[in-house]
């Protein structure tokens, strides 16, 4: 039986969302092989891809060491501290979009990370469609079909994430 994955506030479930894996590869930072292994992007000069254990994501040492961040942080709201930012971007499992990430924040903090989605799982989160909508109203009426092309492996697909503190879900969309 594996160790318990350490808790990550932002990113509850990454393996559920693919962003860790099982694996007995060993973390380039603490030498050890704990039996899951991260494989989302890494932000570093060095290249870490499939290299660093979610433990040493955790406690940031990883980050620290590598001067590595996990996910980019061009967008972020102004009433978001910078304490949340740097626990986001530097001691959370970032994931892979098509494009560039885009973490999403609600109530001065950083939303909790649910996956990549598709129209199917998105159906019932009217707040998480809306942003998408809202998103995309350039589209004019063809934005309701391509609310149903969203599709979790293929693209466009759509991230879903939920506020930690109002419970509102929140979502964007990528393509290839
Ligand atoms: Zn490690
Ligand atoms: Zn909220």
């Amino acid at each position: 039986m594996a160790e318990a994955l350490p808790d990550f506030p932002y990113h509850p479930d990454p393996v559920g969302t693919g962003a860790v894996v099982e694996s007995d590869a060993t973390c380039l930072n603490c030498g050890q092989a704990r039996g899951f292994i991260y494989r989302g992007p890494v932000y570093a000069v060095e290249e870490l891809d499939e290299s660093l254990c979610p433990w040493c994501i955790a406690d940031g040492s990883a980050a620290e060491r590598f001067d590595a961040i996990f996910t980019d942080d061009a967008v972020v709201p102004d009433d978001v501290p910078d304490e949340v930012v740097a626990a986001v971007t530097t001691r959370t499992p970032g994931f892979g979009g098509w494009q560039q990430e885009v973490w999403q924040y609600h109530c001065g903090d950083g939303a909790a990370f649910l996956g990549a989605v598709g129209w199917s799982e998105l159906e019932g989160h009217d707040d998480a469609l809306d942003a998408v909508r809202r998103a995309h109203s350039g589209m004019g009426d063809q934005v309701e079909d391509f609310l149903r092309a969203l599709d979790k492996d293929g693209s466009p697909t759509a991230y879903l994430f939920r506020c930690r503190h109002c419970g509102t879900h929140l979502a964007y969309s990528d393509s290839d």
